[in-house]
């Protein structure tokens, strides 16, 4: 038990959750409590956020702080770090399920990347705030409590994200808003579920699948590969495909228009990108749906930047050069 934190009977409830924290804007702090946008993210540590919850007085919960940054500067090192944290906490057979409090910006990013490298049988909640931990009407606490309630939930598995009584699978999550409480959509697929009051309201299957183990990550973060993403516009240009080729870049993602329609300048600098060895795949620039037909490939069903870091994970996986 973090000092801060209301004690446990021991006893009282089985199961622990662990809330592992690594910033974001729950954990932020702003001179005003009318403030919701002039703040500095990455302010406050887990255990005061847990601290300023009374509602889990008694609850078997653990922290621990694994970062304490903007989720805009993510990067492989916290990845790993976060990744080891929570296949570490996984291990221990009282702990029910983790919670992971993070940024909104890159959050679907790091939920993709702890499903694939994890795919976990337990529940692992990513949960965020889009308002500063001083707001008058600060998001954070109501969705930590909602993101206990989801781990807690006996049944409960698989990486997914809660924010405003919403449960997201990490597949579909996307960031669609960048000033809402309600900032996060799953697109067709629809939610996972709801939290009414500390309950949670099923609507489907939960997230399932073949992890690619935390060995995928060891790769030193100097040399995991190098990959970027490029979009197609009205008047694209190849140019800044053929500087990244130029400067070594291993793999690109194109974010097509459309059904996976490149504009004829790009397609070109990016044909010849694949043929000197760069590896390029395709995906929508639009914010739903997926590729439909010949443009189908691996990345046919997400966005640029879980495309781009399902290039990086197989590039990993495959433990060739870059
Ligand atoms: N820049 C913040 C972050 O991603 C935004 C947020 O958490 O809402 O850490």
């Amino acid at each position: 038990m973090p000092s801060g934190l209301p004690s446990t009977s021991p006893g009282t409830l089985p199961s622990t959750i662990v809330i592992l924290g690594t910033g974001g804007t729950i954990a932020g702090a702003a001179a005003s409590t009318s403030d919701n946008v002039g703040y500095t993210a990455a302010q406050r540590p887990v255990v005061d956020l847990l601290a300023a919850l009374p509602q889990l007085a008694g609850q078997a919960i653990e922290a621990e702080q694994v970062a304490q940054l903007d989720s805009k500067d993510m990067d492989a090192a916290t990845w790993q770090r976060l990744a080891r944290a929570v296949a570490r906490q996984l291990a221990r057979p009282e702990v029910a399920g983790v919670v992971v409090t993070h940024g909104t910006d890159t959050l679907e990013e790091t939920a993709w990347l702890l499903q694939r490298v994890l795919a976990p049988a337990r529940p692992v909640v990513l949960v965020a705030a889009m308002r500063p931990a001083t707001s008058i009407a600060a998001d954070g606490p109501q969705n930590l409590l909602d993101a206990v309630a989801v781990a807690r939930t006996p049944g409960a598995r698989g990486v997914v994200a809660v924010l405003a009584g919403r449960v997201h699978a990490a597949a579909e999550l996307r960031k669609v808003h960048p000033y809402r409480t309600d900032a996060f959509d799953s697109g067709d697929a629809g939610l996972l579920g709801v939290v009414e009051e500390g309950v949670l309201r099923r609507f489907r299957d939960w997230p399932a699948g073949e992890p690619l183990g935390l060995g995928v990550l060891d790769r030193a973060p100097a040399d995991w590969p190098w990959v970027e993403i490029v979009v197609s516009h009205a008047a694209a240009r190849g140019d800044a495909v053929r500087a990244l080729v130029a400067a070594g870049v291993h793999g690109l993602v194109v974010a097509a228009t459309g059904n996976g329609t490149v504009h004829r300048e790009l397609d070109a600098a990016l044909r010849a990108a694949e043929h000197s060895g760069v590896t390029v795949w395709r995906c929508t620039r639009c914010a739903q749906g997926a590729l439909v037909g010949p443009n189908r490939g691996p990345a046919a069903s997400m966005s640029p930047w879980q495309a781009r870091l399902e290039l990086t994970l197989s590039r990993l996986a495959s433990r060739g050069g870059g």
